[in-house]
């Protein structure tokens, strides 16, 4: 393995919205997840969300209706042949643009909204373009500012799911030294198909931070169980993710077998998590208890592991 660089890597800002990142150009109509201000097309500070595009299209449009209403009152006053006529269509014009205004004061939010979709849909094949532009931009940074590139990717991810963006983010991530302090994210990176780098990055989060190993890094591991087992470590790799999943008494349920087939690769903690938790539940997990207490009689003898191992009892959340 290639030695690793010491980066920082700002913390992920979450957002409601995938689409609450996306920028859209007032210029030239580009999109971009990189900049707040600044387009990368352009170069003008004329970026904006995408809710206060669409909320400014829906002004303009509301706009044009009041003055076609005037227009019409105005129209029916020309045409008006005598005097009251002439203040009839004033005033019925009047009462027209007057209801209109009222209409669209109540329905501006939701017209907002629709606007918003419908410029999401409109715009679909300029998003990808910027996208696209987007994933360039990171890639020129690959060598030189790797961390930035990463950011910048994850920034795309959030908009852009495929494995080629993912794969490459934990190909990026593989050459960092990873803490445990450090914002990571694993389920926007698991792949499709089998990456041996996103398979090295999920074995080190599993050891950094169990917590972040859910059912699909586990899913994941079990379907490409054989690539894994092939890879440098890989065991070690399976072992942890094992160690991460016995944290949780449904995952243990779900994949026992899996589980059962890294137990003697577990630190002795993580196997006195999982012989506890089978303890638990007497007349369950038969396989699993059988291959828990031999492991432990050949690690252990006799003796009891709990006095070396962990004093915490129940209830301890880190477990
Ligand atoms: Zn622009």
């Amino acid at each position: 393995m290639n030695k690793k660089n010491a980066v920082t890597i700002k913390p992920y800002e979450r957002t409601e919205y995938a689409y609450d990142k996306l920028r859209v150009c007032r210029k030239c109509g580009s999109y971009t997840v990189l900049s707040q201000k600044v387009c990368p097309a352009c170069g003008k500070r004329t970026l904006t969300d995408v809710p206060s595009a669409a909320k400014r299209e829906v002004r303009r449009s509301m706009q044009s209706e009041r003055l076609f209403a005037v227009l019409l009152a105005l129209l029916a006053m020309f045409f008006a042949d005598t005097i009251p006529w002439m203040a009839i269509s004033a005033a019925a014009g009047l009462l027209l643009t007057a209801m209109l205004w009222v209409v669209q004061r109540r329905t501006t939010e939701a017209q907002i909204r629709i606007r918003t979709d419908r410029m999401f849909a409109r715009d679909q094949n300029r998003i990808r373009h910027g996208m696209i532009q987007d994933i360039k931009a990171a890639e020129g940074l690959l060598e030189a500012r790797p961390a930035l590139a990463y950011e910048m990717l994850r920034e795309v991810n959030t908009l852009l799911r495929n494995d080629p963006i993912r794969n490459l983010q934990a190909e990026l991530l593989q050459t960092f030294v990873l803490r445990r302090d450090m914002d990571l994210l694993l389920e926007p990176l698991i792949m499709d198909g089998f990456s041996p780098h996103l398979a090295g990055y999920i074995g080190e989060v599993a050891k950094l931070n169990r917590e972040l190993i859910k059912e699909s890094a586990i899913r994941y591991c079990l379907r490409y169980e054989p690539q894994i087992r092939g890879m440098h470590r890989g065991e070690d790799i399976l072992a942890a993710v094992a160690g991460a999943a016995v944290r949780m008494k449904r995952y243990i349920e779900l994949y026992p077998e899996f589980i059962r087939r890294y137990t003697y690769k577990l630190p002795a903690e993580r196997l006195e998590r999982l012989r506890e938790v089978i303890s638990q539940h007497p007349g369950s997990f038969e396989q699993l208890k059988l291959e828990a207490e031999a492991v432990h009689r050949l690690r252990f003898g006799g003796r009891d592991s709990h006095a070396s191992s962990n004093e915490g009892g129940q209830g301890g959340s880190s477990w």
